[in-house]
């Protein structure tokens, strides 16, 4: 694919020489972290053998003051590797460690989410929460529309795109495939893809994943995304509403279940975290992602922001109870209000806090 761009875009043919050199035992670890917008940071440590557990990564640090996590008179921000995975860009014994951002005194950035919803997880792990999110993106040319739309124009109407085959009714199916391979090589728990309604806007799904490996696999799920896409000159927008008026918006679907839904009669469970959700609505709504009012409408399958609602099959709702559930009497529910903005800690840590209660 012909990246429409006026900057340099590498050349993957000439680095294969240099990624092919020997690197004498030494391994790159690339450091990965969330910054102040929802946005990911990385840079490479070199470390003087393999890795086996996360104890064994070495603790590190940034300049807060340049991701505007800190001020520039008290700048060090310090990264605690919490996971680490094997690395598709480097191969071999290279690695990806995703870090939580600690300050100075010895409290959790303004935006290290991972805390708190780790702490959520611990307590009510009993609970066996599994969840599973539904990540919805749109990639964009260098111009910043919608890549391969016409420059400044629209496609034609929605219909032919969702799950579409062939030229004209899907977009960048190379870089989709690259990341799919990405994730199951870094063993991200990538459960699958689909083109979506609108052209040029994709979904991939992660999980059942258990507790805290949620957001841990869906963040480093989205640092591989914006990485591929980065060698292909394209860029990835997790906005709720990239295209105003009849185009469907991007979401962030979470999928959930615990022990009592999963088991005979669990339908009875999921009843009584419909209740405990519709009381915390507002709530929900203030972590579930910026802009999300211009994508909750009660249009183009989402419910409305101001209401809770949840049914069976329902994509107009809040809440979604899927058929298969309904008709076997337990299962789990999807929470439909999330945009693809939001962070998966938030989002999972919310709904353990509002079924089970706070810390
Ligand atoms: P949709 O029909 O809403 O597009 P998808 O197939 O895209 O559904 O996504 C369904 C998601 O539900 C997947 O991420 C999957 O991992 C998740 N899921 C399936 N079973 C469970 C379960 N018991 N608990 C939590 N998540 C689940
Ligand atoms: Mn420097
Ligand atoms: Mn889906
Ligand atoms: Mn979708
Ligand atoms: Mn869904």
């Amino acid at each position: 694919m012909a990246a429409e761009t006026s900057t340099v875009v590498s050349n993957t043919g000439n680095l294969l020489k240099y990624m092919n050199l020997d690197q004498r035992g030494r391994v790159q670890a690339e450091y990965v972290w969330i910054d102040a917008n929802g946005g990911t940071r990385s840079k490479t440590k070199t470390l003087s053998k393999p890795v086996t557990s996360v104890d064994e990564l070495p603790e590190w640090n940034f300049d807060g003051s340049s991701t505007s996590q800190a001020p520039g008179d008290n700048s060090d921000v310090y990264l605690r590797p919490v996971a680490f995975y094997p690395d598709p860009f480097r191969q071999g014994d290279n690695i990806l460690v995703l870090c939580e951002t600690w300050d100075a005194d010895g409290s959790p950035n303004k935006y290290n989410y991972r805390h708190d919803a780790a702490r959520l997880m611990e307590t009510n792990a009993h609970e066996g929460f599994w969840f599973g999110l539904e990540q919805e993106y749109t990639l964009l040319g260098t111009d910043g529309w919608p890549y391969g739309w016409p420059r400044g124009g629209f496609p034609g109407a929605q219909g032919p795109y969702y799950c579409g085959v062939g030229t004209g009714k899907v977009y960048c199916r190379d870089i989709v495939e690259a990341h799919y391979r990405a994730c199951l090589y870094a063993g991200i728990n990538i459960s699958g893809i689909n083109a979506e309604v609108m052209p040029s806007q994709w979904e991939y799904q992660v999980g059942p994943c258990e507790g805290i490996e949620m957001g841990d696999h869906l963040w480093m799920s989205r640092f591989l995304l914006h990485r591929v896409a980065e060698e292909f000159g394209v860029r990835i927008s997790f906005e709720p509403k990239p295209i105003k008026g009849e185009w469907n918006g991007a979401g962030l679907h979470s999928n959930v279940s615990t022990h009592a839904t999963r088991a005979e009669g669990g339908m009875k469970a999921i009843e009584a975290a419909m209740k405990k959700l519709e009381a915390r609505h507002v709530e929900h709504i203030a972590v579930y992602g910026e802009g999300n009012e211009e994508r909750l409408t009660g249009r183009h399958e989402t419910g409305n922001i101001d209401k809770f609602s949840y049914g069976v099959a329902d994509r107009g709702g809040s809440i979604r109870i899927p058929r298969q559930c309904a008709k076997d009497g337990k299962g789990y529910f999807e929470d439909r209000r999330p945009a693809s903005n939001a962070d998966p800690y938030q989002i999972t840590g919310i709904i353990v806090e509002t079924m089970c209660g706070g810390l």
